[in-house]
């Protein structure tokens, strides 16, 4: 196989980094080195940083009207529906994402997502307020300047465009921080923004790692908002270096989602959906969910039903259509979710199916769905992210003891409910603490509905009109009316 090789994207210039490093992604399914990529460090940001200054104060871009910003962030979303393929493939070699998941779903969802901006882009209005009599006050909604934004290996391409879209929309400019895990795809799609013409500066990548590069983004003095994909740990750690030029942070963090089966549920609709909540991209989605509740009166039809189903998952290598779960993302992750159902059985959990890496399906890091009954809420493994394909079951009682143990968790990200009965899904939605609830759905997702979390899920709301406010700044402007010379002091 052959290595390809990727430099450091800054100021519409393909560098090496000022050290000369570099650093190997492996695509996940053949624990093969994929490519072979420039690493950024601090210096390298500060140039990066810089560049994007720059191209935010002066030059296209700054003088850029609004509707051609628009029109130009259209041409790159048509550039990217004639890439699609080839962008999926990419993706799927770096993260290991089933092509199915990154050709049907991840690409189609991130290029509506430029499209959604790109429409906003000539929308940005501020408003004219009831001003006191002489005076006239009104606001300007004013891009924040230069945007850092550091994203995980998930989703690559989506999660950067959730923060890259409106960013630019808004009339910023941007440093992306990819995954040390995924840089891959992210220069590829970066590569297309600047052959249709995005002007140098106004977007600038630097792979590298997150105590490195990362941090170094996060506390750079020139920097003037983060927006932040990734663990709860690294958030905190990204609150405390952006806290060094009080720069406005939003986190997308990470859940561990009820998802609740009432003994009214559609069963099969319930199944089809709570499988595609855990399992979609082998467990490693932020909103999954993960702690699978199922009222007592219906738990054996219900499990042994989900459990039939689950063992007709065909695992193996991402890019054959036929795949329907692909390798974890890197031998760490696989040797933290082995660690976790260890945990679980030690704790008394046993294990309904899966429990073990899936060696048959390729030479990476295959893990099988796994389904752990007799878990109760306090466990670690019903506490803690696992961030892979391991569903906990819970039993319960009836709508407030679920709806206890639902909430009972440091996260907010999302929740997952399957009732027919009306008044129960509404209560249901209303009593859950998170920033997304699913009534007999799961893990949807569209440019329009907001997302984020509550608690230590994060804050701040990506996609929907809502983040538009996160990239512009209000600023408000008094005029005097008066003929005459305003002079408290009389003199
Ligand atoms: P991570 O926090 O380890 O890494 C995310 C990014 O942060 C990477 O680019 C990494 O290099 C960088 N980083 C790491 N340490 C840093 C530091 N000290 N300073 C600055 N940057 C740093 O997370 P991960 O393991 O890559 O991703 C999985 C996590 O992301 C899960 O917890 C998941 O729930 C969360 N996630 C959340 C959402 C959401 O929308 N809420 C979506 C996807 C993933």
């Amino acid at each position: 196989m052959t290595t390809t090789s990727y430099q450091l994207f800054i100021n519409g210039k393909w560098i090496d980094s000022v050290s000369g490093k570099t650093f190997d992604s492996y695509n996940p399914a053949t624990n093969e080195v994929n490519a072979s990529v420039s690493e950024a460090n601090g210096e390298d940001v500060d140039i990066a940083v810089k560049a994007a200054r720059k191209a935010f104060e002066s030059g296209p871009w700054a003088d850029m009207a609004p509707s051609d910003r628009g029109r130009l962030l259209n041409k790159v979303a048509q550039a990217l529906w004639e890439k699609a393929d080839f962008l999926a493939e990419v993706e799927s070699r770096d993260n290991g994402l089933p092509i199915n998941e990154t050709k049907f779903i991840a690409m189609p969802a991130m290029i509506d997502v430029l499209e959604f901006y790109a429409g906003l882009a000539n929308k940005v209005q501020g408003d004219t307020l009831a001003s006191p009599a002489g005076r006239l006050n009104y606001t300007l909604k004013e891009p924040i300047g230069v945007i850092g934004a550091i994203v995980p290996w998930n989703f690559p391409l989506m999660l950067t465009m959730w923060k890259l879209a409106p960013a630019l929309a808004a009339g910023n400019t941007i440093v992306i921080k990819p995954a040390e895990q995924t840089p891959v795809s992210i220069l590829e799609m970066v590569k297309i923004f600047h052959e249709v013409g995005i002007p140098d500066g106004v977007i600038n990548v630097v792979p590298g790692y997150g105590h490195t590069a990362g941090d170094a983004l996060s506390s750079h003095p020139d920097v003037d908002k983060i927006a932040f994909t990734g663990s709860t740990n690294t958030g905190r750690l990204i609150m405390q270096a952006a806290s060094k030029n009080i720069k406005p942070v939003s986190l997308e963090l990470g859940g561990k989602a009820p998802n609740i089966v009432f003994d009214d549920a559609n069963i099969e609709n319930a199944i089809n959906g709570s499988m595609f909540g855990i399992f979609f991209a082998q467990g490693q989605v932020c909103a999954s969910g993960t702690r699978l509740f199922v009222q007592d009166s219906i738990y054996d039809e219900f499990m042994e039903q989900f459990i039939e189903k689950v063992k007709t998952i065909r695992m193996g290598n991402p890019l054959e259509p036929t795949t329907q779960m692909g390798p974890q993302v890197s031998l760490k992750q696989l040797e933290s979710i082995e660690s976790y159902v260890a945990s679980g059985l030690e704790e008394g959990a046993s294990v309904l199916i899966g429990g073990e890496r899936n060696k048959t399906a390729g030479a990476g890091y295959f893990y099988s769905p796994t389904v752990l009954e007799n878990v109760t809420n306090d466990m670690k493994i019903a506490q803690e992210e696992i961030f892979g394909p391991v569903l906990s079951v819970i039993r319960f009682k009836d709508e407030a003891d679920v709806l206890q143990q639902a909430n009972d968790t440091i996260y907010g990200l999302s929740a997952g409910v399957w009732t027919e009965n009306l008044k129960r899904a509404h209560r249901m939605a209303q009593g859950l603490k998170a920033g997304t609830v699913y009534v007999n759905t799961f893990s949807m997702l569209d440019s329009t509905a907001s997302f984020g979390g509550t608690k230590q899920s994060g804050f701040g709301r990506e996609l929907g009109i809502q983040a538009m406010d996160m990239y512009t700044e209000t600023k408000s402007v008094w005029i005097d009316l008066n003929d005459e010379h305003f002079n408290w002091y009389g003199v």
